[in-house]
């Protein structure tokens, strides 16, 4: 907190010195609201509820959906100054490594806003549970969201259990709890996946578990639509 006050106030100075030296009076208040949108954002993070941090993935969602990004708007040298050293990402997504779910953009989000994990079908393994436990205790995420997305080649192949290459078929087993229950549906396989695997973290990892308990983050499952570019949660 104390490093993050101390880069607010460098910021406040070097937009005050940057002002003065150009001259330029009209603009203060644009250019240091628009400055000062990176490390407020960054602060809110810290401070947003379970609630607020889904609804600003949402919200940013639907920027997305309705093309109106906002995030590519951030100054990214300011953004990148501000983010060597730490990170405050307010949240922790699990999504498929599928190429058509780039995850900050589908949430219009720029660098430090989200910790991101990736995996074929999204599913939680060790190694993903590792990853996110150290999202929510060190860097104290305020939401975990299990992202599928529609059309998913890894729950396909899992559906089919067709022979593939090299250890492919190691995706399977940690989808079959959905294909199973999916009555051969890939829409429900995919969204009943996804639930699946934040029931896992919710369930498996004592981390994410204490964290519930204490009201300190928020684990929920969603699909995003590659046609619509939505995301619904449930
Ligand atoms: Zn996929």
């Amino acid at each position: 907190m104390q490093n993050h006050d101390e880069s607010v106030s460098e910021l406040n100075r070097r937009t005050f010195l940057h002002s003065a030296v150009s001259g330029v009076a009209i603009g203060i208040a644009a250019r240091v609201g628009i400055e000062l949108g990176v490390p407020t954002m960054l602060e809110a993070q810290t401070n947003l509820s379970p609630d607020a941090a889904l609804k600003e993935l949402l919200a940013g969602n639907e920027r997305f959906a309705a093309n109106r990004l906002t995030s590519v708007e951030h100054d990214l040298e300011v953004l990148k100054e501000h983010t060597a050293d730490k990170q405050q990402p307010f949240a922790a997504v699990l999504a498929c490594a599928d190429s058509r779910v780039p995850v900050e953009l589908i949430f219009d989000q720029t660098i430090g806003h989200i910790f991101v994990a990736r995996v074929a079908g999204n599913m939680v393994t060790p190694e993903i549970i590792a990853t996110l436990e150290y999202g929510v205790a060190v860097l104290g995420v305020k939401v975990l969201l299990v992202l599928g997305h529609t059309n998913c080649g890894a729950v396909k192949a899992a559906m089919k259990s067709d022979t593939v290459p090299g250890q492919i078929s190691v995706l399977y087993k940690h989808l079959r709890p959905a294909v199973e229950k999916s009555g051969g549906s890939l829409d429900k396989a995919i969204s009943l996946n996804a639930e699946h695997q934040a029931e896992l973290l919710r369930t498996s990892s004592t981390v994410v578990r204490d964290a519930l308990k204490g009201g300190k983050v928020k684990v929920v499952s969603g699909v995003y639509d590659l046609a619509s570019g939505e995301v619904t949660v449930k």
